[in-house]
């Protein structure tokens, strides 16, 4: 008897100890007791301007209980943030700003400490906590910047050079911003704290502003206008008439070779997908190849003026509007970003300046096309040839033969599109086809920069 009551004493006494192990380990699972430590995101060291909040950003699994930042200035603590939260959140940022008063504005190290709980009931009900120190290097001083020469004036559609002066102790960014988004980059120029840019104002942009922008680390930023005379272009606008044996012919074949077009069947949806989508497409090509610029110190740039195929006739013009027509119906348009040469068929076409090859092949309407870069952010490119003599990766020298003419893409006839681009821009093909204009917009401009550099380094 005894023993069947002590054998079930036991049982129970194994019972109970199991349900404890069970619930503490269901407790110990359970979100209420999770042991993760709260995540404080932000950089271990960090630059500072005194006037943009810095961005501390708190995630926790649970929620968050409690944070407290304390900033220092070497000499006293601030606190500049701490919250109890009678809900908790799982994501908080916060943007610390400079306390109201006390702050010693001569110091230029700065910490700035991070405490913060979680709402979990571990480590005895205390919650998981983190805690992390920041070292702040307080920097309000503005990078010096500003224009030392530019060409005089720049066209619509055409191209201009910018030499600057940007200086900094924690210089981060310099480029020249523009009125229509794009950020021209900027080469290390002849000598430290110099920097040279070929910049563009686009066919498409009624309006044209420029502007030299340099920050550092603490995100102070310098604007510098850079002056240019502008002058206004009035490019063509042509309509033209589709004809069915094009849109039957031309269109037709190329329709066939394209994914995009493969199942279309009417002729002028056809034409549209290819004048529009694929031009887009193709362009798009041009422009990512185009836009690289090399980041080494140049001490010498110079450019001959570019004549890819001799005894040629210019047959169509760069910036050209077409419009186009069908049964008197607006169908499509485009913008022709290049000029037309044409001479006798397959004819030589030529590098007029050393450069690299960053493309070579087919490139949908375009054709069979390479696509040379000359350094400081100049690419020529070379539309619809026959046959290519160049491959991507080669190095081509003055006046060496890098394709024949040909039809292939988007052509009729045999012709040369020259097409000329700054840093992913189309820009005229004519001004750096003429050495006056060569010399006075880029030569002489260097020319003065590198006098003005070099007595201002004297000095
Ligand atoms: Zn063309």
């Amino acid at each position: 008897m005894r023993k069947r009551k002590s054998s079930f004493a036991t049982t129970l006494l194994v019972g109970i100890f199991l349900a404890i192990i069970a619930g503490a380990l269901y407790l110990a699972n359970s979100p209420m007791f999770e042991r993760n430590a709260p995540k404080i995101e932000v950089s271990d060291s960090l630059y500072w301007n005194l006037r943009k909040p810095i961005r501390v950003r708190l995630v926790d699994d649970s929620g968050i209980r409690h944070y407290k930042i304390v900033l220092n200035d070497g000499a006293s603590d601030f606190t500049v943030a701490e919250a109890v939260l009678e809900t908790p959140k799982k994501d908080v940022t916060l943007e610390v700003t400079l306390p109201r008063a006390g702050w010693n504005r001569r110091t230029t190290q700065a910490r700035m400490h991070i405490e913060v709980t979680d709402i979990s009931r571990w480590n005895m009900l205390r919650g998981n906590s983190a805690k992390k120190e920041v070292k702040i290097a307080i920097d309000t001083i503005r990078p010096s910047a500003f224009v030392l020469s530019n060409s005089y004036k720049i066209t619509k559609g055409g191209s201009a050079l910018v030499i600057f002066s940007a200086k900094d102790e924690h210089l981060k960014d310099i480029g020249i911003h523009t009125s229509f988004g794009k950020v021209f980059k900027a080469e290390p120029f002849y000598k430290d704290g110099y920097y040279a840019a070929l910049i563009a104002w686009p066919v498409t942009e009624k309006r044209f502003r420029a502007w030299v922008e340099a920050s550092d680390l603490a995100d102070n930023i310098t604007k510098a206008h850079v002056p240019l005379y502008l002058k206004n272009y009035r490019y063509r606008r042509s309509n033209i008439k589709l004809k069915d044996r094009f849109l039957n012919g031309k269109i037709a074949d190329l329709a066939s070779q394209f994914d995009e077009t493969l199942n279309v069947t009417d002729p002028l949806e056809r034409f549209k997908i290819i004048n529009e989508d694929i031009r887009a497409k193709n362009e798009a090509l041009i422009h990512e190849k185009s836009s690289k610029i090399s980041d080494r110190l140049i001490r010498r740039w110079s450019i001959k003026p570019f004549h890819p195929l001799k005894n040629a006739k210019k047959v169509a013009s760069f910036g050209d509007h077409r419009i186009y027509y069908y049964k008197g119906k607006k169908v499509s348009e485009s913008y022709h970003l290049g000029i037309d040469l044409a001479s006798v068929k397959m004819a030589d076409v030529r590098a007029s300046n050393p450069g690299g090859v960053v493309f070579a092949g087919y490139n949908g309407i375009y054709g069979n096309m390479p696509l040379i870069d000359h350094g400081l952010g100049l690419y020529t490119l070379y539309g619809h040839c026959s046959s290519l003599m160049v491959t991507e990766g080669d190095t081509v020298s003055r006046n060496e033969v890098i394709a024949k003419t040909g039809k292939t893409g988007l052509a009729l006839g045999d012709h040369l599109h020259f097409g000329v681009l700054v840093q992913g821009v189309e820009v005229r093909p004519v001004e750096w086809m003429d050495s006056h204009w060569i010399k006075d917009n880029i030569s002489k401009v260097f020319e003065a920069a590198r006098k003005m550099i070099d007595r201002r380094e004297r000095d």
